[in-house]
């Protein structure tokens, strides 16, 4: 009788340990980093991965990943393919490399990918340095984390032509006979936490099933109350959406994206 009652305590505790996932932001543009990690952990947000955009950024973000490893932030290393643009080739090289020596610190490769939307005139350049990320992460066996504004069609068949099977595609903004292809690849799509206002996520999440459904926030980008910075707190915004369309307790999809979580990102 002791035991079953012991039992008993230890599941109920162990179903009000909720955890929330916040898969894309970036904390290192952020402002009162200490105070928004404390707002998300308070809330049981507690793993954060934050990504890195540029050389600079990347250090910051490692700097991070150590700073606050007990409250769950963890590192995604990448460059933003429009300050891509900027670096000579010898820099890209050199910035993989940093990547490859920092390995076993890090998440993810992201965010990369590719952006057609505000410069035309580049693509090229940008499609080759996408390239080198694709292969870093399967040299590395780490998830990407992908940036496809206006180029979502190319990124996708890059990425499959590559054979890559852990991706997640952030903000996703392409139709949805792609969104169709992401889950059908088994790959993942991250609910922004701008799905509160957003219809494109919402027609999202009714469309596919939540074993392809990851969360963000994108911070400070991007704050689903629209006015001043976004933080990784918010991502509970993204949960509320999705058990409000998929008519599901906020505990069971906290629980889903767990396990989804795991596949992408557990090695
Ligand atoms: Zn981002």
């Amino acid at each position: 009788m002791k035991k079953l009652k012991k039992e008993i305590t230890k599941n109920s505790l162990k179903k009000e340990k909720l955890t929330f996932i916040d898969v894309h932001c970036h904390l290192d543009i952020c402002e009162n980093i200490d105070r928004i990690v404390r707002n998300a952990n308070r809330k049981n947000v507690n793993t954060i991965i934050t990504n890195g955009i540029n050389p600079s950024n990347n250090k910051k973000v490692l700097d991070l990943a150590k700073k606050y490893e007990k409250e769950g932030v963890k590192a995604a290393l990448g460059i933003y393919p429009i300050d891509a643009l900027s670096l000579k080739d010898e820099e890209i090289d050199s910035e993989l490399n940093f990547i490859r020596e920092n390995r076993e610190k890090i998440s993810a490769i992201g965010e990369v990918g590719l952006d057609f939307k505000e410069d035309l005139t580049k693509r090229e350049k940008q499609i080759k340095i996408f390239v080198k990320f694709i292969m870093l992460a399967a040299e590395l066996n780490k998830p990407l984390i992908i940036h496809s504004r206006g180029a979502e069609n190319q990124c996708i068949d890059m990425i499959e032509r590559a054979g890559i099977r852990k991706v997640v595609m952030h903000h996703f903004s392409g139709d949805m006979n792609l969104v169709d292809k992401i889950a059908q690849n088994n790959w993942f799509l991250s609910i922004p936490s701008s799905i509160k206002y957003s219809e494109h996520f919402q027609n999202i999440v009714k469309r596919i099933e939540i074993e392809n459904l990851l969360c963000e926030t994108d911070a400070p980008f991007l704050n689903p109350f629209k006015t001043g910075q976004n933080e990784p707190v918010n991502v509970l915004e993204s949960y509320k959406k999705i058990a409000e369309i998929k008519n599901m307790k906020i505990e069971d999809v906290a629980k889903k994206i767990k396990e989804n979580y795991e596949k992408v990102f557990a090695h």
